[in-house]
């Protein structure tokens, strides 16, 4: 049996209201939202995004900044390498096509920093085409409600979208709307810990629910690592320190955002390989022109 026409209904009755499902949401919007979302929570990602649009509002505005702006900008979002995938994107749908940004899946997985999963997801959300696209809400979904387990399997995506395809309906735009309902239902109610399956449209088909709810077997997920403390705060500390300023970091400067100094050492090299901080410990250190 198939989940969509009870995830449709659900999500029509359910869905929040976001930004990015508001009509005449721009595609390049629906792109930088996907980029956002990534790896950043939605009540984070919504004021960002508004203030990121408004000055913004199209791939040839962003390009006509320079890359520091949008690093700048990024703020407190987490893994700035984002912003400076987003800027190179910006600049190559404003040279390569027009200013606009394009429908299909070969050519969005061309541009920097967009992999299958957000090309997917701007070729349905923003143009309508009817592809499989799989998060891990999503995956959660399928895991529990059409394969009858506790817990979803790593990203495969020979797996995966086989799997989601086969609860497409054929309409392009209905797929869309179960796509972006499974989506919901994943993130809403079929949360990883605690289902909420007492209000689940899915409750009278869920294979796992079906099942008897049998316990996971074998090792669980890695879930993210521990941030206090980690490489990743450092990183941010920097950040945070180079953004606030519009002449180069001093090194002092640099050592009073974090103690040790061998980390502090290990972060700094990590942002400059990355190509988000310029500069030398002589010169200063700042954020790429
Ligand atoms: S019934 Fe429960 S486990 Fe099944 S899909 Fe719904 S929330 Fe998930």
């Amino acid at each position: 049996m198939t989940i969509a026409p009870a995830v449709a209904a659900w999500f029509r009755e359910n869905g929040r209201d976001l930004p990015w499902r508001r009509p005449g949401f721009t595609a390049w919007g629906t792109l930088v939202s996907e980029v956002m979302l990534q790896q950043t929570p939605v009540v984070r990602v919504v004021p960002r995004l508004e203030q990121w649009l408004e000055r913004w509002p199209t791939p040839a505005d962003l390009a006509a900044s320079p890359a520091s702006e949008a690093v700048r900008a990024w703020d407190r979002l987490g893994y700035p390498r984002r912003a400076l995938a987003l800027h190179a994107a910006a600049v190559a749908i404003t040279e390569r096509h027009g200013g606009v940004v394009p429908e299909d899946v070969p050519s969005l997985l061309a541009l920097p920093g967009v992999g299958d999963y957000t090309a997917r997801a701007v070729a349905v959300f923003a143009h309508g085409h009817r592809h499989p696209v799989v998060d891990t809400n999503v995956r959660r979904v399928l895991a529990r409600a059409v394969e009858g387990l506790a817990e979803p399997w790593a990203p495969n995506a020979r797996r995966d979208l086989p799997l989601m395809e086969s609860q497409l309906p054929a309409d392009e735009a209905e797929a869309r709307v179960v796509s972006a309902g499974v989506m919901e239902l994943g993130a809403l109610v079929c949360v990883a810990r605690s289902p909420r399956c007492d209000v689940c449209p899915l409750l009278d088909r869920c294979a796992w629910v079906g099942a008897g709810r049998p316990e996971h077997v074998g090792p669980r997920l890695r879930t993210q690592a521990r941030f206090e403390g980690s490489d990743r705060q450092v990183r941010g500390l920097i950040m945070a320190e180079l953004r606030a300023s519009d002449v180069p970091v001093r090194a002092h400067e640099v050592e009073a955002v974090w103690p040790d100094a061998a980390q502090r050492e290990r972060a700094l090299a990590g942002l400059v390989r990355d190509g988000l901080v310029t500069g030398t410990a002589d010169e200063g250190w700042e954020l790429p022109s």
